[in-house]
């Protein structure tokens, strides 16, 4: 037997990847995230003159961010939070959630970890195999035969936006709220439409490796009023000013250092979400025909902000695992992490709320077993991008033929 002939995809001269005894792909390490923030000169301006006013939390400069967050997402109310944790939290908390909420197994623990907090049980529901989102099918599905459910929390997984109309749909039909986890989705648009208008509120993060950067933060939309109020009292204790709380409520309020850099940064989310588009669009040239690799699928009406981005990796038709590739880019200098794997219905926290005979999870399963996410950052150039998707197939190239000769050994050894 012969092995199959190798394709070659760099025009630059053949040298082995370092997994192989080769030179590293780049001499110093290319991080998978790196945030893109604003100049500092005048944002130290402005800590100075937060300093000298000693006005350090909660105050003037968390408002002027709230109401510009509100205007570029286009949604009535807008409340800064120490974090989308926390802001998932209160929200759940100030709607009086109880009992059982449906959400994604392929999303960040933090978006379940809400869940716990509340006491609330989540009902661990499956993605589509193409946009990656929670399915409708599956929730309706969900909302058909688990009783006890009174909200949907979904996801914009990798900042695609997740299917908002017919979720809202079904949580009409079926009388239970709809939040959506919205770390991924600052500056992502629905048919046009800035992301943030969906359900009873959305929550964003504005931690370093999200879009819009404000060191530690999160930020939740919504179109209730009264939400946004009680929420404001809820990340002050639960105190609404006359220091008898209605609410359990707690210390998750904003700084203003925090608001002052959110606010330098919001000007430049959407520059930011062109560059990575550019990016993603090197990596898709490259990558999206080759077999046993499936791509994100993102509606043509839509835009994500391409907060991820990842590979699923099919290791019987690629010929490698993605955690075979991932050390192999490792021994590149390129970091890759490999969002989300285990899925929650695979972590210590969450195994017992999986449910087979209710939901097998199967798509999950097989997307998180698959998964890499690449560097994706304004700091590398589509160049970057170019070479590290040639040296992921060059490396799958070498780890085929590996194969191939070890086949050939084996077939040559004398049987004894
Ligand atoms: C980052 C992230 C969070 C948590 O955001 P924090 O602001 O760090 O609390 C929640 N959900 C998802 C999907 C995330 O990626």
């Amino acid at each position: 037997m012969t092995a199959a002939p190798l394709p070659l995809f760099s025009k630059r001269p053949l040298s082995p990847p370092a997994a192989f005894g080769g030179v590293p792909l780049f001499a110093e390490r290319l991080p998978i995230v790196r945030p893109a923030l604003p100049d500092s000169t005048e944002l130290l301006a402005d800590y100075s003159r937060l300093l000298e006013a000693g006005k350090l939390t909660n105050g003037e400069t968390v408002r002027r961010f709230e109401q510009a967050a509100a205007r570029y997402l286009d949604v009535p109310d807008c409340v800064a939070l120490s974090s989308c944790t926390s802001g998932l939290i209160l929200v759940e908390r100030c709607l009086g959630l109880v009992g059982r909420v449906i959400v994604p197994s392929f999303t960040f623990f933090a978006t379940a970890h809400s869940l716990l907090w509340n006491g609330l049980e989540p009902v661990l529901v499956d993605c589509d195999p193409a946009t990656w989102n929670l399915d409708p099918a599956r929730v309706r599905r969900a909302l058909e035969s688990v009783p006890g459910i009174s909200a949907i929390l979904g996801v914009h997984v990798f900042g695609n936006p997740a299917p908002v109309e017919e979720l809202e749909t079904l949580a009409g039909r079926f009388g239970v709220r709809l939040l959506f986890d919205a770390a991924h989705a600052f500056g992502a648009r629905r048919e046009g439409r800035p992301v943030g208008f969906g359900g009873d509120a959305e929550v964003f993060s504005l931690s370093p490796t999200k879009l819009l950067v404000a060191g530690e933060g999160g930020l939740v939309a919504t179109r209730h009023a009264e939400l946004a109020r009680a929420l404001r009292a809820a990340r002050n204790y639960g105190d609404s000013g006359d220091y008898d709380c209605p609410v359990l409520g707690l210390n998750a309020r904003m700084t203003e250092f925090q608001a002052a850099l959110a606010l330098a940064s919001l000007p430049l989310v959407d520059r930011h979400v062109e560059r990575r588009h550019r990016l993603a669009a090197r990596y898709e040239a490259c990558l999206a025909a080759e077999p046993g690799i499936a791509l994100q699928s993102i509606r043509p009406q839509d835009r994500s902000t391409r907060k991820d981005f990842s590979l699923v990796i099919d290791e019987t038709r690629f010929g490698a695992t993605s955690r075979l590739l991932q050390s192999a880019l490792d021994q590149e200098n390129i970091q890759t992490r490999r969002y989300f794997d285990p899925p929650l219905h695979r972590q210590q926290l969450y195994r017992r709320f999986y449910r087979p005979e209710q939901d097998r999870l199967s798509t999950t399963a097989a997307i998180s077993r698959g998964v890499l996410s690449l560097p994706i950052h304004p700091h590398m150039s589509e160049q970057d991008a170019e070479r590290i998707a040639h040296r992921l197939l060059e490396i799958r190239n070498w780890i085929q033929s590996e194969t191939a000769s070890d086949t050939r050994r084996s077939e040559n050894r004398p049987l004894t």
